[in-house]
């Protein structure tokens, strides 16, 4: 059972205050909530796709850096992805990027506020209503974030989507859609509703298949960073049929997500309290400090990008050895999805970036002693320069 605002789908009791709430602060005319963002974004590319006139292959532009689910989302709702380059200190799209990937099969724009950062959106939302394209705001890393202007992240785009999903600011389980306007919502009601009834996967089938598609990912992505072969894509192309079905899912637990509802804004000064702690240690390193948490309120990851990408995967793998959380894995992905996108700024990027947690599993002597690992290891980027 999906759940949505009206008649025809009610929003289970406990969900109703807290929606309520989003509405308000952000604007929105209606909400519809999911198990995964995916199912979110899944919707959105079915809405986008049946706006303005129709076409033969619609497109749908996301950024190339970002998780893979925005983009494999837009391959099963039937869309070609386009991948817009990055901002090289922020890791997301501008409107110069976008631009370059217009075409007049453009249906969407995917804005993704990456670790919790966020941007000024007026000129893509102006943009994306001359060309009658709809702006979706991802905020799966953001929850709770402010705009550069101080109104709230997801107050601009015409359909934000949200995950409260393991790893997400949230963790309760599931997923949300807004709608800005009534149209759009008529649209899911017309379009999205009559499908939406799936039947869910077993558990354990569902943890396999997740498990299958990261292993791939990761698999792919080592022989990139390797150089040992040229192209990935036509193998991940081949293989993303057969992950379909993890992308429709049904929330589960209303009540566990309402009753953790209230949690956010302290969730949230902790991971601010833990990013001040990287932030004051690892001043002045042989890396670049990602500070867009500042100035948004949320910091999903604290994230540096080093300046010695040949050794990146030393280094995070010696942060890990001396027991802290770390990952590497942002890697351009136009490298699996659409090559024919050169995502310059988005490869350099991806070969640089590490992010470290701030989340409920991190205290501020934690994130200190994390820190120290960092700078104990610092030699190692050195090294590179010299050799
Ligand atoms: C995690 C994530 C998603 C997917 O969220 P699910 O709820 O797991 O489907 C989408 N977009 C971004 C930016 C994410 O980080």
């Amino acid at each position: 059972m999906i759940f949505g605002i009206d008649g025809l789908s009610p929003t289970p009791a406990e969900l109703r205050r807290p929606e309520e709430a989003v509405l308000s602060t952000l604007g929105g005319v209606s909400m519809v909530w999911s198990g995964r963002a995916a199912t979110a974004l899944y919707w959105a590319y079915r809405i986008a796709r049946n706006c303005g006139s129709i076409v033969a292959m619609p497109e749908i532009i996301v950024p190339a850096i970002s998780c893979l689910t925005p983009a494999t989302c837009a391959h099963a709702a039937g869309c070609q992805v386009r991948f817009a380059d990055v901002d090289p200190e922020s890791g997301m799209i501008t409107l110069d990027t976008v631009r370059k990937c217009w075409t007049a099969q453009t249906k969407a724009v995917v804005f993704i506020h990456l670790y919790g950062q966020t941007a000024d959106l007026a000129p893509l939302a102006a943009w994306c209503r001359e060309q009658g394209i709809i702006l979706i705001e991802d905020l799966a890393q953001a929850q709770g974030a402010r705009l550069p202007g101080g109104a709230p992240a997801g107050s601009v785009g015409e359909l934000v989507v949200y995950s409260f999903n393991r790893t997400k600011i949230l963790e309760a389980g599931g997923g949300a859609m807004v709608f800005r306007s009534q149209s759009l919502a008529d649209l899911w009601r017309e379009i999205v509703w009559p499908e939406a009834s799936q039947p869910e996967m077993r558990p354990d089938v569902r943890a396999l298949l997740a498990l299958s598609q990261r292993d791939l990912y990761h698999a792919l992505i080592s022989l990139r960073r390797l150089e040992l072969v040229p192209d990935i894509s036509s193998a991940f192309l081949g293989l993303l049929p057969a992950y379909s079905s993890l992308y429709l899912q049904p929330l589960r637990d209303p009540v566990l997500l309402s009753a953790s509802w209230d949690t956010v804004p302290h969730a949230l000064e902790e991971r601010e309290r833990n990013a001040a702690v990287y932030s004051s240690r690892l001043h002045g390193g042989p890396w670049q400090l990602l500070d867009g948490w500042r100035s948004s309120g949320v910091c999903w990851r604290y994230t540096l990008l080093v300046d010695s990408p040949d050794r990146l995967v030393e280094f995070t793998n010696a942060i890990r050895k001396s027991g802290f959380f770390a990952s590497n894995l942002y890697w351009p992905l136009n490298e699996l999805l659409r090559p024919e996108d050169p995502c310059p700024s988005a490869e350099s990027f991806g070969r640089r970036v590490v992010n470290l947690w701030v989340d409920q599993t991190v205290t501020p002597a934690r994130a200190s002693s994390c820190a120290d690992s960092l700078l104990t290891h610092a030699p190692l980027l050195a090294a590179a320069d010299l050799s």
